[in-house]
Formats: C-alpha cells, structure tokens, sequence
C-alpha cells in the first residue's frame, strides 16, 4: 500500500535535510509502528506523508497503491484516503462538532467527486460511528476541542478517522502522554478500524501504546533513516535497552 523509496526531505524554509535516505513499505492490513528518539524526523515524516507545504521532497518518492503521491495535495491525498490525525488539536468555537465532521466528510466527498451526503445521511453515519466508538451524542453537539478533556479530543480525533474511512492512517503521538484513559480511547479506536484492506501507521515514543495497539511491524526511525526493522518483539526489546544499541549497530 505506501512503499517509500530513498526519501530524502528538508524544511522548506530554510534547506535542513531532516529525512535522509529513508525506505519503509507498509502493506495493506498492517499496523507498523514506527519509533524513534526525539527529533528524529517521525513528525516530519508524518507531515510529509499527509503533504504539507513546508517540506520539500529533493530526493526519492512516496508510493501509494503503485502510484507517485508526490504532486498531490493534502485534500487530495485525504480524498485517496490517507489520514493524519492531529498530534495538537485545534479548537473551532463556535462550530459545533458534528458541522465540522460533516464538512470534513463532505469536502472529501467533493474530491472523490460523490455528492454531498444529505442531513439524514450524514446523521446517520455520524451516530453509527459514535455508537461503535461508544461516544455520547451529547459530545458532537459542543465546539470542536473547546473545553475537551484531553480524552474527549482523542475521541473526536477517532471518531474524525472513523467516519472519513481512511486507507493509510499515520497517528503521531510521540510525545503527547497520554493518560490511561486517552490510551484506552485511542488504542480501542484504532483496532476497531484494523481491516485487511486498511493500513495504520503508528508513530510513538513509547512502547506504552503498542501494548495495546500491537504492531505487525516496528521500525526504528533516526537521524531520518530507517534503521532498523523488526516484529513487535522490537519494540519490548526498545523498552528494555534503550536506541542506544540499535543505534551503535547501525553506526
Ligand atoms: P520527532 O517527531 O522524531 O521528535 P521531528 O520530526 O519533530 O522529530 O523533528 C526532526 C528534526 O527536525 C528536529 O531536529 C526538529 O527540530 C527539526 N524540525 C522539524 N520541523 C522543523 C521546522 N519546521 N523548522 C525547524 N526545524 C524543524
Ligand atoms: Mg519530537
Ligand atoms: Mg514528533
């Protein structure tokens, strides 16, 4: 589903190469979580998978589903259905939860070229997927993020995810600390939507998360390469070691 080839990438702004020489593929169906110490480029790699402007691809490519995502934009690439949630929600006074999922789901439609869901439809679905998630009606009725607890913006973030149907979901929550229950939300959100035809990428600092969110693939991102690659048993052996190791071995 994604293979990314001798990706080299930089800050736009001011020519830094962050992601040098990086090569991942993920398949349809996986979870890959991809770790990493602090400033290693997981956030830039996210940014740039979802196509944000502020980064410029020099060298290398990004495939997905066989196809160069290069020259798209970020409305096209959600369109294809690749989704990034927000590590820093924003907060939209004044818009109601509900408007601002059907506008995110509309605007993608739009992309797709589908017609917009009627009010009925829309929800429909909106409810459908709160109950799946177990989330109160009440909730989509308040302003987006306003006044959210830290797990009602994870539940609005997933919710967000579940009703937009995404192919390739890249969740960065390196360095968030997420309370238990935030954890709880986040990790039943995302395994409810594991499918064979959908692919997660899971970035985290700590392999806290992954013991709920148990990856197929875990890969270690530093000084934006890949270096090493392993099954979930990285991950625990990451926890009890430390980079330092991968890290000398790769030297
Ligand atoms: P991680 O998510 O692994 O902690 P980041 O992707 O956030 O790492 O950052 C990688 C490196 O790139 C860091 O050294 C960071 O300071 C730098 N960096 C990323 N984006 C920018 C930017 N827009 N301007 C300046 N430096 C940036
Ligand atoms: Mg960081
Ligand atoms: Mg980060």
């Amino acid at each position: 589903m994604l293979e990314i080839r001798n990706l080299h990438a930089r800050i736009a702004e001011d020519g830094t190469e962050i992601i040098r020489g990086l090569n991942l593929t993920v398949k349809a169906g996986e979870v890959a979580a991809i770790m990493g110490p602090n400033g290693s480029g997981k956030s830039t790699l996210s940014y740039i998978l979802s196509g944000r402007e502020d980064y410029e691809v020099t060298e290398g490519d990004i495939l997905y589903n066989g196809e160069s995502i290069l020259e798209l934009d970020p409305a096209e690439r959600a369109a294809r259905g690749i989704f990034l949630a927000f590590q820093y929600p924003v907060e939209i006074p004044g818009v109601a939860t509900m408007q601002f999922l059907k506008v995110a789901l509309n605007e993608q439609r739009k992309q797709r070229g589908e017609a917009e869901l009627t009010t009925p439809d829309f929800m429909k679905r909106v409810k459908d997927a709160a109950a799946h998630l177990k989330i109160a009606p009440e909730m989509l009725r308040r302003p987006l993020n306003v006044g959210f607890s830290g797990g009602e913006k994870k539940r609005a973030e997933i919710l967000q995810m579940a009703l937009l149907e995404p192919k390739l979901c890249v969740l960065d929550e390196t360095d968030s600390g997420l309370d238990i229950d935030a954890l709880k939300i986040v990790s039943d959100g995302v395994n409810a939507l594991r499918s064979p035809d959908r692919a997660v990428i899971v970035i985290t600092h700590y392999q806290r998360l992954l013991e709920h969110i148990v990856p197929d693939t875990v890969h270690v991102l530093y000084k934006g390469q890949i270096i090493k690659s392993g099954d979930k048993s990285l991950a625990l052996e990451l926890e009890a070691n430390g980079y330092a190791d991968v890290i000398e071995a790769a030297a």
